[in-house]
């Protein structure tokens, strides 16, 4: 069953109210009503009740029909609004319908008054049918340009006969246009793409309208509010309308500048990939080469050692040669188990107060025999006072990015000077190492500091080096919290700059270098040594070590034996221990021994730095670094016992 028609009526006298009541049910239309005579119970129901129409007479001793039709206007203005009278002259009855009085019936002509009725509801009824077509339009159109503003989308058509191009929102936000006209004359929006996309715009132009060719095109524009340049895409297609004449193009823009960004980050990122994985082939062929070359002197002297003809001035010779190679291994490992802890984020950096005087003295001390063989000036200058050169920051990696320096200047020059110095600059120390070597084509300075890297080819093998040594050094810096580059130009030398904070140690004294290990050494009483080792020749080096220091030294093969000698014997005073053992590790032996003891001193025998903090962990009272020699030993058993 429909709903009732509601129907508000404005009317004094009851007996006409009743007859236009009647009017209406003669011709079946259920309503449900209200009768209303002033303005107070008008304004209330006109709230209330809504009506679905307003049916009012023209005078009322209170209140009167155009009253009521202003207020219905202000009120819901899409109600209709009948005005039934016994008699009005025709202006007035326009004056009603100027007014907005949807039609008006004589009291004597109440027959018309039910289609007055039926029309009135029915304009009504399409009234809100075209306000609710629009609402959705509207609300489709904001979705769209949402959609649009999201995507970066925008649409445009180009009308062929007046050349202009109408622009969505976005398509205008994308150009940087402004937005109070969507029209936009095709020879303005010509101008937004960089000139070296013009012809190749003009052309996929004119293919789309000559044979109808797919127009998909990318180019660059600059962006007319900013000035920004932006990548763009567009696609379009050629509409003819069904009279054949009126063509337009219809076509879509996209801004596509952070889709073609990372499409060029990832294209880095592959040749990157690509140098890199060069790199390291290059160095692993580059690596064989540089190990061999120490060991071939070392077997080869080794075995000369071995004969009994040979007198005691060339063994003296053939041992120093030993040593120096054997250095020169251990200098290239280190490099590569550097590199790769760096790789692993497991360098720390542990700071200590040191003197920088101190330090460039100690580096000349180091480098100068090497520099006088070589005739090269090499000069350390120091740019602050001793009291002010004290520093805190960590004076191994310090060293170690100085020694890198230094190694390079000496390797790449022949002659000239070599000089080291540092200024305080901004809360930072500035150091240079500059040499008058064979210098550094600038198209290399930006590559030089990556791991492998090297500026000469390997097959010339003119300079040894394993390409990581300025990888390792820019690390440390970075670490420090300091910056690292270069200015070099090929056939006049280098100079290396790094800065590190300036960060002042509260000392008053100037501390020494380092503290001196003994040569070896002499216990007073007689001591006991474990040394757990599964290599027996690491343990005979061991023993040989100790032998004359009034040591007893004992061996176990493996972390259980020497659990189990520690356990049952009560008088050994130390252990030295390896981590990697077969049956038993050395993590497990030291957790053991501690359940029982937690006195003895156990130092591990480690080679890398994350077995050292969890030898630390287990319960190790220090750690002795592989490899040792015997003042390193004496130094770490000094310590201890
Ligand atoms: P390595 O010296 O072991 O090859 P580095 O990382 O220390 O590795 O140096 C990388 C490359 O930088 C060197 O191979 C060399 O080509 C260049 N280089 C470094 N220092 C100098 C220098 N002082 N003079 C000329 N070239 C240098």
């Amino acid at each position: 069953m429909a709903a009732k028609l509601k129907i508000l009526f404005v009317e004094d006298v009851m007996s006409d109210a009743e007859l236009i009541w009647h009017e209406i049910e003669k011709k079946n239309i259920s309503f449900s009503k209200v009768l209303v005579d002033t303005i107070d119970n008008y304004l209330e129901n006109m709230k209330d009740f809504e009506p679905d129409i307003i049916i009012s007479d023209y005078k009322l001793p209170q209140f009167d029909g155009m009253a009521a039709l202003l207020l219905r206007n202000k009120l819901a203005p899409l109600t209709p609004f009948i005005l039934v009278t016994g008699s009005i002259n025709e202006e007035v009855a326009v004056d009603f319908i100027k007014a907005g009085a949807d039609d008006y019936i004589l009291k004597e002509n109440l027959s018309r008054l039910v289609p007055a009725i039926t029309a009135s509801i029915n304009k009504i009824k399409l009234a809100n049918e075209k306000k609710t077509a629009e609402d959705e339009l509207q609300k489709s159109e904001l979705r769209l340009q949402k959609a649009q503003f999201i995507a970066h989308v925008g649409n445009w058509e180009l009308d062929l006969s007046s050349k202009l191009i109408w622009s969505s929102d976005e398509a205008l936000r994308i150009y940087g246009f402004d937005k109070r006209s969507h029209e936009i004359p095709l020879e303005l929006i010509k101008k937004s793409p960089l000139p070296e996309y013009r012809a190749l715009l003009d052309e996929t132009l004119d293919r789309l309208l000559k044979y109808n060719e797919p127009y998909e095109v990318e180019f660059n524009i600059m962006r007319a509010s900013d000035g920004a340049i932006r990548s763009i895409y567009s696609k379009a297609e050629l509409v003819v309308a069904p009279d054949g004449e009126h063509a337009t193009i219809i076509g879509v823009i996209q801004d596509i500048t952070d889709r073609k960004k990372n499409e060029e980050e990832l294209i880095r990122a592959k040749v990157k990939a690509e140098e890199s994985d060069k790199l390291k082939t290059a160095f692993l062929h580059n690596i064989s080469h540089e190990i061999r070359t120490p060991m071939n002197a070392i077997v080869g002297f080794s075995t000369l050692l071995g004969d009994p003809e040979v007198d005691e001035r060339s063994r003296k010779s053939y041992i120093d040669v030993i040593m120096q190679s054997s250095n020169h291994l251990l200098s290239i490992i280190t490099d590569i188990v550097d590199i790769s802890n760096i790789e692993a984020n497991l360098i720390k950096t542990v700071k200590n107060e040191i003197n920088v005087n101190k330090t460039l003295k100690y580096l000349f001390n180091q480098f100068i025999t090497k520099t006088n063989e070589k005739q090269i000036k090499l000069v350390c200058e120091a740019g602050l006072s001793d009291p002010e050169a004290l520093i805190l920051t960590d004076r191994t990696k310090l060293t170690q990015i100085l020694s890198n320096l230094i190694n390079n200047a000496l390797k790449f020059t022949d002659k000239g000077i070599i000089k080291v110095e540092y200024r305080l600059k901004e809360n930072f120390l500035e150091f240079c190492v500059s040499d008058t070597g064979i210098g550094i084509s600038p198209v290399h300075h930006e590559r030089i500091f990556d791991r492998f890297y090297q500026v000469q080819s390997n097959v010339s093998r003119l300079y040894e080096g394993t390409g990581l040594g300025l990888a390792i050094s820019k690390a440390y810096v970075e670490l420090l919290g300091g910056k690292i580059w270069l200015s070099s130009e090929p056939g006049n030398g280098t100079k290396f700059f790094f800065t590190i904070p300036y960060e002042k140690g509260d000392s008053t004294t100037i501390t020494g270098y380092e503290k001196k290990a003994p040569d070896s050494f002499v216990f007073p009483v007689k001591k006991v040594i474990l040394v757990a080792e599964d290599i027996e020749s690491n343990f005979k080096l061991i023993s040989y070590f100790l032998e004359g220091s009034n040591a007893e030294v004992l061996h176990a093969i493996n972390g259980k034996e020497a659990v189990e000698k520690c356990l049952s014997m009560g008088n050994i005073d130390l252990i030295l221990m390896d981590i990697k053992m077969p049956v038993m590790d050395g993590y497990t032996a030291v957790k053991l021994i501690r359940e029982k003891n937690t006195e003895i001193p156990i130092i591990a025998q480690t080679a890398y730095l994350d077995d050292r903090e969890r030898a630390i962990e287990c319960g190790c009272s220090g750690f002795l670094s592989k490899p040792f020699d015997k003042k390193g030993l004496f130094k770490v058993l000094g310590e201890f016992i």
